[in-house]
C-alpha cells in the first residue's frame, strides 16, 4: 500500500484542516536560529491555502514536559511563518483549549492558525495508548481531516502523529511524500558507488543503520564523536574523547562483516585533539592511532576530524554516486572544530549524483557554514525518522497513513 496523499480528502474547501508539522526549530533567546523546517512546511500550507481550507497548524518545539513552558511557545515560530507565507497567521495560546477553539472558530477560507506547542499537553507524548487517545479527541474536535507532515516525528507513536490519524480523514502531506521519495531512492535502487557518512554524537542510536546499511553500501566514512568507539575497537588509544565501551563488541562485529562483503570502512586518519570540551581550547593535529602522543596526553579530547582524512572523505564523496550524511563530523558549533564537516559538506555539493543530508544537527550545520539547501540534492528534516526508514524499521507515523 502506499501512503495517501492530500487528494485523498477531496474538495478542502471551506473545511478545517489540521496540519501536523515538524516546526521544532532550534531557538536562541527566543530567536529562530534555522528556519529551515518552517520553510520546508510551505509547500503544503500554501497548496491547502489555495485549496480554500482553514489551515490549523499545530507543532511540538523542544521538550517541556507536558506543561505549557514559555521558552516553549510556538509564538515566534508562528511569526515566521507568517513573514514567509506574506500573510497574517493567527496564534492560539493553548493546544486545545478556549483560545485554540476561537482562533480556529474565526478562521476564513484559507485563514492560518498556529496553535500551542503540543507537548504542552502530557497526552501528545504519553505511554498509554488511552492517555494518548483522549488527547488525539480533543484535537479532533478542532478540524475536520487531518494532514500528517511533521516528517521528524513520523517515527514515534505520539497523539497527533498517529493517534489522530485513525480519528480522523487523514493523509501524508507534500513535504512527507518528498522525504519518502529521496529516501526509496537511497534504499531501493541507488546508484553505486554508494557512500554512507556518519558522524555526530549519538553512536549508538547509528550502530542501527550502520547494521541495515552494511549489505547495501560499497563505503562507509566515520567521523565525529562516534569515530573513537571505532578507532578503540581497533585498539587505539582515544585519550578523554567521546567513547561508547558497550559497544565496542558490535563495531568489532561492523568492521568483521563489511571486511567479508568487501565494504570499505574508511576511518580516520588524524584527528584534531583539544586540551577541553570549550570553543577557545588549545588544539593539536594527533594520527589516529597516537591521540594520546599530544601535550594534553590521557586528557586530550578528539572534536574533529583532521585535515588528511578531511580531505581523504572528500574523495571518497566526490567518487560516489550516490551519498548520504548524517552526523556532523566534528564539534561544528565552535569554529576551530568545523574545518571537517565543511569540508564534508563542500564535497557533497559537488557529488555527481544523488546528495542526501539527513539529521538536524548536520541540517543546521551545512546552513550554519554557509551553504544553501539547494547545493545538495536534498536535506532530509528528520534525523531520527530518516534513519530509521534507512534501518528498514517500519515507522507509526507513516503506517497510519497507509504505508507497507
Ligand atoms: P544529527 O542531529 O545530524 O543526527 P547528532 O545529533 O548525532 O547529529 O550529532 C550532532 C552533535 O555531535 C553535534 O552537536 C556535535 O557537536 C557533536 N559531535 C560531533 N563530533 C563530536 C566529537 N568528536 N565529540 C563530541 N561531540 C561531537
Ligand atoms: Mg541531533
Amino acid at each position: 500500500m502506499t501512503l495517501r496523499t492530500l487528494d485523498s480528502l477531496g474538495s478542502l474547501e471551506g473545511k478545517r484542516v489540521i496540519v501536523r508539522c515538524d516546526l521544532n526549530v532550534p531557538l536562541r533567546d527566543g530567536v529562530i536560529t534555522d528556519d529551515g523546517r518552517v520553510r520546508a512546511s510551505l509547500p503544503t500550507l500554501n497548496a491547502l491555502i489555495n485549496a480554500g481550507a482553514r489551515v490549523i497548524v499545530c507543532s511540538h518545539l523542544g521538550r517541556p514536559d507536558g506543561a505549557p513552558d514559555p521558552q516553549y511557545s510556538l509564538e515566534p515560530v508562528a511569526q515566521r511563518l507568517s513573514e514567509l507565507l506574506g500573510k497574517p497567521v493567527a496564534f492560539a495560546r493553548d493546544t486545545v483549549g478556549e483560545s485554540a477553539h476561537d482562533a480556529v472558530e474565526s478562521l476564513e477560507d484559507g485563514g492560518v492558525v498556529v496553535i500551542e506547542n503540543l507537548r504542552f499537553n502530557p497526552g501528545e507524548t504519553a505511554k498509554d495508548d488511552v492517555t494518548r487517545q483522549a488527547f488525539a479527541a480533543q484535537l479532533a474536535e478542532l478540524g475536520d481531516a487531518l494532514v500528517s507532515d511533521g516528517f521528524g516525528v513520523v517515527h514515534r507513536k505520539q497523539a497527533s502523529v498517529y493517534e489522530l490519524a485513525e480519528l480522523l480523514p487523514s493523509s501524508a502531506g507534500l513535504l512527507i511524500a518528498a522525504e519518502l521519495d529521496v529516501l526509496d531512492r537511497l534504499t531501493e535502487t541507488p546508484e553505486r558507488p554508494y557512500a554512507v557518512v556518519l558522524g555526530g554524537s549519538k553512536v549508538s542510536d547509528k550502530l542501527g543503520v550502520i547494521s541495515h546499511l552494511l549489505p547495501r553500501v560499497d563505503r562507509i566514512l566515520v567521523g565525529g564523536g562516534m569515530l573513537f568507539t571505532f578507532l578503540k575497537a581497533q585498539g587505539h588509544p582515544v585519550a578523554a574523547s567521546l567513547l561508547e565501551e558497550d559497544q565496542l563488541d558490535t563495531v568489532r562485529g561492523y568492521l568483521a562483516e563489511a571486511e567479508q562483503r568487501g565494504v570499505e570502512i574508511v576511518l580516520p586518519t588524524d584527528v584534531v585533539v583539544a586540551a577541553s570540551f570549550s570553543a577557545d581550547a588549545a588544539h593539536e593535529i594527533a594520527a589516529a592511532d597516537s591521540i594520546e602522543a599530544t601535550a594534553f596526553g590521557a586528557s586530550g579530547i578528539g572534536l574533529d576530524i583532521g585535515p588528511e582524512t578531511a580531505a581523504r572523505f572528500a574523495e571518497v564523496i566526490r567518487s560516489s554516486k550516490t551519498v548520504f550524511w548524517n552526523g556532523p563530523m566534528g564539534v561544528f558549533e565552535f569554529p576551530a572544530f568545523a574545518a571537517g564537516t565543511k569540508t564534508v559538506a563542500q564535497a557533497l555539493t559537488e557529488v555527481d549524483g544523488l546528495s542526501v543530508v539527513g539529521g538536524g544537527d548536520s541540517a543546521a550545520a551545512v546552513r550554519q557554514l554557509g551553504f544553501d539547501d539547494d547545493q545538495f540534492g536534498h536535506i532530509s528534516t528528520g534525523g531520527g525518522a530518516s534513519l530509521e526508514f534507512l534501518e528498514g524499521k517500519k515507522l507509526p507515523g507513516l503506517e497510519v497513513l497507509g504505508w507497507a
